[in-house]
């Protein structure tokens, strides 16, 4: 038996929260514990008991309200209690959220569908006249009366491994259209959806039949499925333990480009309503934005510290402008430091890792302070003592244009790597403490500050040339130069920069993990989103998600030691290098 708990949904009969044996008996089977879930609709109490729990079973029962998605009440739906649809869609909002995964059965697989934004078949008998196949069959719950064709391609085929699954079927609803971000993955013969998957990679499954009273019978396939679901729920479980005991933390987030929009990092904040010209997007639209970082996010993806860092778009290098730029560096950090001051009562400022150790331990989100662009420091190297007294943990030596410090990544190189002043700022930097930052640098700007610098270097979001041929990305060379003088690559989550054609996922962007990992060792390898800065990949959509990394981490084998090393571990190593 393993310690999973495996919350299940409860029916409401007579006033009494309820569920059938099977599901608890399939659960007890699979190697998991049991727990149901009263019928409650206080949103505290439900996310109380799911934050206790590994895995979640959406139970059979009645049917859903067409309010739900939008449509009119068919008239022989009558067999509905509008608190239990309130409580399955707070449970599985609350789960997903977490990435806890959720096998939904029967109405569970409908009321994802509907969560998630699909509608439904209301009266299968009307809705689909011509049908064959009997949906809500008169023989007993274990047998098998119709089958579904599975697709070969999904998740669902690796557990059930059949084309033509045998299922019983007793259900009056059924899914109509999709939910984006969902694949249908089984159909009976009339067409009808039977099964649904996350397509965005999350352990999200619902099938019409009901596995657990085939599954009390002795039926192989169905004991499988809870099989899988209760090792979906241990990986989970094992993932937050892990996330509990070390510290997590993304080195490369744009989130203060936000501040001039009211944002609050410490709360969840309104759908943003972006200037395009602000952005140097031709449209006189207004573009909608969600914010990816802020407290809750960070709280609810277990992510315990962010850099978060002043981002300063290269401009002209006259005495002036550059002036200019540094003043606004100051700013942007002044009022960074203003908001996390407001908010500490859930975050504060860490300039060292004993700062990170302490809120670790206090339960706050730990903010770092960093600057891209060098160019921020003006013409005047003494600025970077104030930006050391702030607590600037990097700096990132350009952009993506030439500036007066080094090469960018981009463009005809000006200064053939470091400029006589770039090499005074990175000795400069090395003596006050600040890491040297080689992301958007040139290559050769990137091999200049490795003979140069006293200390290890960083690139605090660059993935992977060889997998994704970029010119922002780190080649086999550079990384083995970054790794022999003991720093790390932050591997970036941006699409661009992960995958060169099609969606990049987070298993792709872990592949870049895995690559260096093997080419220079686990010491060399970390984290740096870049979200709010364009980073986001498919199942990753904000820091509410990091879970999911530590997820493939695991499901690949790595040791909890190296998840430790990846996720701060190797980022800390390098801020105690340089005596932060
Ligand atoms: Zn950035
Ligand atoms: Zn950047």
């Amino acid at each position: 038996m393993s310690n999973m708990l495996i919350g299940i949904t409860s029916n409401n009969i007579e006033n009494k929260s309820c569920i059938a044996d099977a599901y608890v008996n399939a659960v007890v089977k699979a190697g998991g514990t049991p727990v149901l879930i009263p019928l409650v609709t206080d949103k505290a109490v439900l996310e109380n008991i799911i934050s206790h729990i590994d895995g979640l079973i959406l139970s059979g029962g009645g049917d859903i309200h067409s309010s739900l998605f939008g449509e009119k009440l068919h008239p022989a739906v009558t067999d509905y209690k509008l608190e239990r649809d309130m409580y399955d869609l707070a449970l599985i909002l609350s789960a997903t959220e977490r990435q806890m995964p959720v096998l939904g059965i029967c109405r569970g697989h409908q009321v994802i569908n509907v969560a998630f934004g699909g509608t439904l078949i209301q009266d299968i008998p009307s809705q689909i006249p011509g049908s064959k196949i009997v949906h809500n069959q008169a023989e007993a719950r274990e047998i098998a009366t119709h089958s579904v064709r599975i697709n070969p391609e999904s998740k669902l085929y690796q557990i059930v491994k059949q084309n033509d699954l045998q299922v019983n079927s007793f259900h009056h609803q059924a899914v109509k259209t999709v939910a984006p971000g969902f694949n249908a993955v089984a159909f009976s013969e009339d067409g009808l959806v039977e099964a649904i998957e996350s397509g965005e990679g999350k352990t999200i499954l619902g099938v019409q039949w009901h596995p657990e009273t085939m599954a009390a019978a002795g039926n192989a396939v169905m004991i499988d499925t809870f099989g899988y679901f209760v090792g979906e729920a241990a990986l989970y479980g094992k993932a937050k333990e892990i996330h509990k005991k070390i510290i997590t933390l993304d080195s490369h987030t744009d989130t203060p480009m936000y501040f001039k929009y009211g944002i609050d990092i410490g709360k969840t904040n309104p759908v943003l309503k972006l200037n395009p010209k602000d952005f140097g997007i031709k449209s006189e639209e207004e573009i909608n934005y969600a914010l990816k970082v802020d407290v809750p996010k960070m709280q609810k993806g277990m992510l315990d510290a962010a850099v978060m860092v002043a981002y300063i778009p290269q401009g002209a290098r006259t005495e002036e402008a550059s002036k200019k730029a540094a003043d606004k560096t100051f700013s942007i950090l002044s009022t960074l430091m203003k908001q996390i001051g407001k908010n500490k009562n859930t975050t504060g400022q860490a300039k060292t890792v004993t700062d990170l150790q302490r809120m670790k331990r206090e339960g706050k989100k730990a903010i770092l302070l960093g600057v891209e662009n060098a160019y921020g420091i003006g013409k005047d190297l003494s600025n970077l003592q104030k930006l050391a007294d702030m607590g600037v943990v990097y700096i990132t030596l350009c952009h993506n244009r030439h500036n007066d410090i080094c090469d960018s990544h981009k463009g005809t190189p000006e200064h053939n790597g470091l400029s006589e002043f770039g090499k005074k700022t990175v000795l400069e930097m090395n003596r006050m403490g600040i890491i040297v930052d080689i992301s958007h640098t040139s290559e050769k700007t990137s091999f200049d500050v490795l003979e140069l610098s006293r200390y290890p270097v960083i690139a605090s979001h660059s993935s992977v040339k060889a997998l994704c041929n970029n010119t922002r990305n780190i080649s086999d060379e550079l990384m083995k130069a970054i790794a022999k003088k003991g720093g790390v690559i932050q591997v970036c989550l941006y699409g661009e920069f992960i995958k060169e054609n099609g969606r990049a996922t987070v298993e792709d962007a872990v592949d870049h993990i895995d690559y260096i990992v093997k080419k220079v060792g686990i010491d060399h390898v970390g984290i740096g989103s870049d979200f709010d800065g364009g980073g986001e990949l498919t199942g990753l959509k904000d820091a509410s998600e990091m879970l999911r990394i530590t997820l493939e981490l695991l499901r690949r084998g790595y040791s909890e030691k190296a998840i430790a090393k990846i996720w701060g571990g190797n980022f800390m190593r390098i801020m105690k290098a340089v005596k932060r």
